[in-house]
């Protein structure tokens, strides 16, 4: 027998929702030095860490080139800049992900259409794609490409939409700012469709300490066209103007940060595992924990549960008297937002997105998370969960 849960601890443990701090202080004095030496270095702009980083990336993923950027959200549009999206063109994407997606899109005067998601995975649902075809034909827009977004760090559900995309002439970006150090079937992400974007926001899987971004492909011109096109579309040299592209490059102090810290990133995703593990042995028969596809292996961006939509936000105060962060991602698909709210969603709109919009939480997650913080916060969970079962019944 396991002693009974403890119910009401004098002083709840401070509760980080990513610990941050944690894998600071793991990455010691090597970070510091990392740190100083770019810094002391001098070379700012295109250092030589931005190019050791790329190539240790892109052989971290098992992708031909990586090349780095100054955010997440730059590394989608210069994807689309570099496959010539034009006005009149059309993108299809979820709408239950963060609006980068479709902003990058929309910067270029293309059309997002909105597709509707997997009620299990909350990835883009790949039987919806067709009718995003339709809708496109129907507004008179050529399709040109697929997003799919790693949501919460789990891989789109890639076979089936690279079927799609090759049968229909469309170019496949994955964007992984969320789902980098995933797999699918065996392959990482970042080796998967024609161009993968990654973002190393702080809180992403593998953050830097600022902004920072990368777009990874196995397509060679396309590599060389992308190197262009973050640096102000050069050509010989820096001022051979032979494109329209724009600033943005990978810091080399980011570089610097993110070498030390994709160096214990295996680690750090083997960790969260057992943190993810953790969580569904302890929640399953209390919340909709999350599905991960056969042959998947999730990085985790988020530890996303369901809880009934009426009790959300009872769930999330009552956690927060108990000192647990919690945060909604995403409280409104893109469909339900004022700048987007104007773009076509494929079919009779998004009953899923919509719907799990709603019910979605999230827990605390990061590789740092012990067994007895973790074990607190199922314990209060369950309260809280049961506390609000009971009222509405
Ligand atoms: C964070 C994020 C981005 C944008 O990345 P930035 O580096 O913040 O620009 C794009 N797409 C998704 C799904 C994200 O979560």
């Amino acid at each position: 027998m396991t002693a009974p849960v403890a119910t009401a601890p004098v002083t709840p443990p401070q509760i980080e929702f990513i610990d941050l701090k944690a894998q600071r202080r793991r990455l010691g004095e090597n970070l510091d030095r990392a740190l100083l030496s770019a810094v002391d270095e001098g070379a700012y702009i295109l250092g030589p860490q931005v190019g050791r980083f790329e190539a240790a990336l892109a052989a971290f993923a098992g992708a031909g080139h990586a090349i780095g950027t100054a955010n997440g959200t730059d590394a989608i549009g210069i994807c689309l800049m570099a496959m010539g999206l034009r006005p009149g063109d059309a993108v299809i994407c979820p709408a239950f992900t963060f609006a980068a997606t479709a902003e990058a899109v929309a910067w270029l005067g293309a059309t997002p259409v909105f597709v509707d998601i997997d009620e299990k995975t909350y990835n883009l649902d790949p039987a919806a794609l067709p009718l995003a075809l339709e809708t496109a034909a129907r507004a008179g827009l050529k399709p040109r490409a697929v997003i799919a977004v790693d949501l919460f760090g789990q891989p789109a559900d890639y076979e089936p939409i690279e079927a799609f995309c090759r049968d229909n002439g469309l170019k496949l970006i994955c964007d992984a700012a969320q789902g980098f150090g995933a797999s699918y079937r065996g392959r990482r992400v970042g080796s998967i469709g024609d161009f993968t974007t990654a973002s190393f926001f702080p809180a992403k899987p593998l953050g830097c300490y600022g902004d920072g971004g990368a777009i990874l492909t196995n397509d060679g011109e396309s590599a060389e066209l992308i190197r262009s096109l973050r640096f102000h579309g050069k050509g010989s040299d820096k001022y051979d103007n032979v494109r329209i592209g724009m600033n943005s490059r990978l810091d080399t102090i980011q570089a610097a940060i993110l070498l030390e810290k994709l160096s214990i990133f295996e680690d750090e995703i083997a960790a969260r595992q057992v943190v993810a593990r953790r969580y569904a042995e302890g929640l399953a028969d209390v919340a909709a924990v999350p599905f991960v596809m056969d042959g998947c292996v999730s990085v985790w961006a988020q530890y996303t549960i369901r809880v009934p939509a009426a009790s959300r936000d009872g769930f999330m105060k009552a956690m927060k008297e108990r000192g647990v962060p919690t945060n909604i991602y995403y409280p409104r698909p893109l469909n339900r937002q004022t700048a987007y709210a104007r773009f076509p969603v494929a079919g009779n709109g998004l009953p899923v997105s919509e719907r799990i919009a709603q019910e979605v939480v999230a827990l605390p997650m990061h590789p740092y998370l012990t067994a007895d913080v973790q074990d607190y916060i199922v314990a209060a969970a369950r309260e809280c969960l049961a506390a609000l079962g009971e009222g509405a019944s």
